[in-house]
């Protein structure tokens, strides 16, 4: 039966219905993946350029929040786990950031790159060679890593981010000193550009389910068609179980990307279910300060020195519609991490969550 607690809506009418279609007939679409936090550096924000109104003086310190995704299927016997991880945070050493980068690195200090991602994977028991598919919410500086630290690891990036990288899409909407790219950033032999989010199969996820339903659910698949899931418009169910979703979240950048994870219920990292599964929608840039999504403040503006006007989402009307939709997804109990969530990692409850951390991960 649905939960009694859920309102009436698109999603929770997909998660019930999972749910229950799954008792009935199909026993492997209930997949689950386990989602711990990575810390991957700090760095200090200046509030004017993030949220309206705001102290000119005032700055933020913030995590760079990565995220270790683990999806464990078992099949004929054999167990096979797939390890993801999304966003790589900070660059350990920042001299290696291309010059106009380091440029703006200057103007985000007091900043700390230690302990970087690969620390934080070894913290609980893990190498770069260990993850199969690093996933980027997008490729500004601060999500981007040292990616030559991963060197038998795939990369996947949304669409149009390609373009960014090389500079060919470079536009006058892309302003103020964060909008610096590399064009050698990723080795183009293990690099995966998804396909353009706005074709959409004419089904929702539910439907395209039912018309491949001898998929395996231990095989990830990039090159599904996007599909319509809740109130998103363009989502991507990876593992074709229901697990892990990449879902597009215009507005930010060019190719800005989104995780929708159904935690299980069996471990820490679920925050403290109590044994139900979790939905966690891991947002990267989708927002930066939770006063915006509380409606507390707006999302700001600055002039650069040629008097343009700046904002750090390239696209306002489409971040504050992503914005939007996200608050609807809080409001049906789905937990909203963003790469940038100085309360969720002040938020003691968290603490375990972090692999590695005491308990994260176990049963
Ligand atoms: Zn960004």
């Amino acid at each position: 039966m649905p939960k009694q607690a859920a309102p009436p809506s698109t999603l929770f009418s997909f998660l019930d219905t999972t749910q229950a279609s799954t008792e009935a007939s199909l026993p492997r679409r209930h997949g689950t993946v386990q989602v711990h936090a990575l810390s991957a550096g700090h760095f200090s924000l200046p509030e004017e350029q993030f949220v309206h109104p705001s102290s000119p003086s005032a700055r933020s310190t913030v995590p760079s929040l990565c995220f270790l995704i683990q999806h464990i299927a078992t099949e004929a016997g054999q167990t096979i786990t797939t390890r993801i991880v999304f966003d790589l945070g900070l660059r350990r050493d920042i001299s290696r950031y291309s010059e106009p980068i380091q440029r703006h690195v200057a103007t985000r200090q007091p900043m700390t790159t230690e302990p970087d991602v690969v620390a934080s994977l070894r913290a609980g028991g893990l190498t770069p060679d260990d993850i199969h598919y690093v996933v980027y919410s997008h490729v500004h500086w601060d999500h981007v890593g040292e990616p030559r630290d991963f060197p038998h690891s795939t990369f996947v990036v949304g669409h149009g981010s390609l373009g960014l990288l090389s500079g060919l899409s470079a536009s006058g909407t892309l302003r103020g000193g964060h909008s610096f790219f590399e064009a050698d950033l990723l080795d183009p032999s293990r690099t995966i550009e998804l396909s353009d989010p706005t074709v959409v199969a004419e089904t929702t996820v539910e439907t395209s389910r039912s018309i491949s339903p001898s998929s395996s659910p231990s095989s990830i698949n990039f090159n599904v068609p996007w599909a319509a899931l809740g109130d998103f418009p363009s989502v991507l169910d990876l593992f074709q179980d229901g697990s892990l979703f990449i879902v597009d979240a215009p507005g930010h950048l060019p190719g800005h990307i989104n995780l929708l994870a159904r935690a299980s219920g069996d471990d820490d990292c679920g925050g403290g279910s109590g044994g139900r599964d979790k939905w966690v929608y891991l947002a990267g840039d989708a927002c930066h300060d939770r006063r915006i999504m509380r409606k507390e403040r707006e999302i700001g503006e600055w002039h650069d020195a040629h008097d343009h006007a700046c904002c750090i989402h390239a696209d306002r009307a489409n971040a504050e519609a992503t914005i939007e939709r996200l608050r609807t997804l809080e409001g049906k109990g789905v937990e909203v991490i963003f790469a940038h969530d100085v309360e969720w990692e002040n938020d003691e409850r968290n603490r375990g969550r972090y692999f590695g951390a005491q308990g994260a991960g176990e049963p």
